[in-house]
């Protein structure tokens, strides 16, 4: 018998892949998309939860990189990720605050460190 408790809801879905999983940034209470409600802040208008872009953009990237660690966090992979609710200007300055950047040519990109 295998273990449930352990596993995590996309462990039990082994056949996952990027385009076919539904982008956005979720609500972890309610799981209605968050929509964005000050230059701050996010909001989910369903049960009211508010949450930091930067904490919301992290929660994307994290996920992001556990779903699918060898794709590499970029500005765009992470904003196509969240559902494009954000500007690529928010994101890049989140990622460049808690990312490591590595530049290289055009295929820039961010690696999680901390
Ligand atoms: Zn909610």
């Amino acid at each position: 018998m295998v273990n449930h408790v352990e596993q995590s809801v996309y462990e039990r879905l082994p056949n996952y892949k990027y385009d076919g999983l539904k982008k956005g940034t979720f609500c972890p209470f309610c799981t209605s998309v968050l929509i964005p409600f000050t230059l701050k802040k996010i909001r989910c208008e369903k049960c009211g939860y508010e949450e930091d872009i930067d904490a919301a953009v992290m929660r994307s990237v994290k996920e992001f990189h556990l779903l699918f660690p060898d794709r590499k966090i970029t500005t765009m992979g992470i904003q196509e990720w969240g559902g494009l609710i954000l500007s690529k200007k928010v994101i890049r300055r989140v990622l460049g605050k808690y990312l490591t950047y590595i530049e290289k040519g055009g295929h820039s990109h961010y690696l999680l460190t901390k």
